[in-house]
């Protein structure tokens, strides 16, 4: 019999005797190894109560004393993380280095979030009228839920619950159930840390679980990270029940590349922002855009560094694991079916792979199509998979029409030396978050993580400030203490005086 995921309610794994469970496969076999429980509505219901009473306490618990929660935390997580690796590597696929890069750049969240004391530092107004002083203060919203997708068991998870937790809020996570074990170690983790039950709780499951966190009443807010239409129905549905939200969604990244790049140090990039993580990545490279006469010796260069790339078992020594499920892998193949037929021009087919792994894995090379136009479902598509695709535009002009006409916008990059160039691009383009010869432009934790268009529904990006103020609602006070000689009745509107 498989093993049981169940959830972690109120410091422990309940659920494990669920009546509905879904598996989970190891991307590199083609093997069962768990299976994960489907929360029902009651479910959720009893994460929300367990939240809901550990909030009373945790609100009103000392910025010190959650300050040392969140610091003890980030020590245990940076002594442990090679065995948080293995676990996103063993249930996603990506490559051990992969899976330990995700949970550095999620780390860097928590050391943001120790700073919670500067972070949440209202203002003061002495005398703002005679003898009256004006402050302002942000305080939790209370039971606060986060919804996540696959590509990052690890890092999106913490783009959110460090920020509610440190800013005095109970969380509720709901990770992918294609590999939810990452979160239930966090939530182990959080216990050895000393977090009070009640505080972080994951619910395994489904679209079931995703509706029942939208409608119960007690939840104030959702952070959502997943596909667009998913997105969307999340946005809808979560403000529609009286809820903040903030809903990231896909993407379809362009590089724009002008004749005065370096070729060398853009090939480099294109390789590594288009395949790195088998492009299960929402800040991958999908498509390159190459002002003309740059084209031919770029995708030269290209192709040569794609020959080197080694495919297999991420617990080996690859440069690229298999996709995440076997459907998903199967769906990838099929976009590189349609480019073909529509007929761009295929340079590298990643269908004919010979991974270093086992025959039953989601294996799919590295794949390279040139002469591609704006009407192919591999340009209009996010694919979220190894295929990289360059688009060949006469000018710069045309490079920014075309980014700007797609409906996603979540990340970017221009490759050039001209720094003329790349200030016009910056101002121009219509991207949430801009890469000037860095390909991934992923924000550091104390700026704010979000795209633009369809890639992002809400106000609100993820983490920085932006994660504060999402995660807080701002009170204004205004105080006098004044003598009792200076009473009396006045029923005019109170002015400044
Ligand atoms: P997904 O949309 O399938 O799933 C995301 C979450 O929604 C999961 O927790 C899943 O259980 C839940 N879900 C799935 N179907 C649902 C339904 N019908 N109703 C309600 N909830 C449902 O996404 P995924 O495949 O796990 O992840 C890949 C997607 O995430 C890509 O589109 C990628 O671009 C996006 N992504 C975006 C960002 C970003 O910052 N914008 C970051 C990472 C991933």
């Amino acid at each position: 019999m498989a093993k049981v995921i169940g959830h972690w309610i109120n410091g422990q794994e309940v659920g494990l005797d669920a009546k509905e469970t879904k598996p989970i496969f190891n991307p590199a076999t083609g093997e069962e190894t768990a299976q994960v429980a489907m929360a029902t509505l009651n479910d959720v219901d009893l994460a929300t109560q367990a939240a809901e009473k550990a909030f009373s306490q945790w609100r009103n618990t000392s910025i010190a004393k959650r300050t040392q929660i969140i610091f003890k935390f980030r020590e245990l997580l940076e002594a442990k993380k090679p065995e948080l690796a293995k676990i996103i590597t063993s249930e996603h696929g990506k490559v051990l280095s992969d899976a330990l890069g995700e949970i550095t750049r999620g780390q860097e969240v928590v050391e943001f979030a120790s700073g919670v004391g500067h972070l949440l530092k209202g203002f003061h107004t002495e005398n703002a009228s005679s003898e009256v002083d004006v402050y302002s203060i942000r305080q939790p919203l209370g039971v606060v839920a986060g919804i996540t997708p696959f590509n990052f068991p690890a890092m999106v998870p913490m783009w959110f619950f460090p920020v509610a937790i440190a800013a005095g809020n109970c969380f509720i996570l709901k990770p992918s159930e294609k590999d939810p074990s990452s979160a239930m170690w966090l939530a182990r983790l959080w216990q050895e840390a000393g977090l009070p039950d009640g505080v972080f709780n994951v619910v395994n499951g489904d679209k079931v679980a995703v509706d029942g966190i939208l409608e119960h009443k007690k939840i104030k807010s959702v952070s959502f990270v997943g596909s667009t239409d998913i997105a969307k129905y999340v946005y809808e549905n979560g403000t529609k029940n009286g809820k903040r939200v903030q809903a990231l969604g896909g993407a379809k990244n362009h590089m724009l590349v002008l004749p005065d790049a370096d070729l060398d140090l853009t090939a480099d990039a294109a390789v590594n922002a288009g395949f790195g993580s088998a492009g299960e990545r929402c800040m991958a490279i999908s498509v390159i855009v190459a002002v003309e006469p740059v084209a031919d010796e770029l995708i030269s260069r290209i192709k040569s560094r794609m020959g080197a790339i080694k495919v297999g078992d991420g617990t080996k020594a690859c440069d690229m694991g298999p996709l995440v499920t076997k459907e998903h892998r199967n769906k990838v193949a099929g976009y590189v079916d349609a480019g073909e037929a529509a007929g761009a021009k295929l340079v590298v087919d990643g269908r004919a792979v010979n991974p270093d792994g086992a025959p039953g894995g989601y294996w799919l090379g590295p794949t390279l199509f040139d002469e591609v136009s704006s009407n192919m479902s591999i340009y209009t598509d996010e694919i979220f998979g190894p295929v990289l695709s360059v688009v060949r535009v006469k000018t710069y002009e045309e490079g920014i029409k075309l980014i700007n006409d797609h409906p996603y916008g979540n990340g970017t990059a221009i490759f050039t030396n001209d720094g003329g160039a790349a200030r016009r691009f910056q101002n121009e383009i219509e991207v949430g978050m801009v890469g000037i010869n860095v390909p991934i432009p992923v924000p550091v934790a104390y700026y704010s993580f979000g795209g633009w268009k369809s890639s992002l529904f809400g106000d609100h990006h993820a983490h920085g400030v932006e994660g504060i103020n999402f995660f807080t609602r701002g009170k204004v006070v205004t105080q006098r203490w004044l003598d009792p000689s200076h009473g009396g009745i006045n029923l005019g509107f109170p002015q400044n005086n």
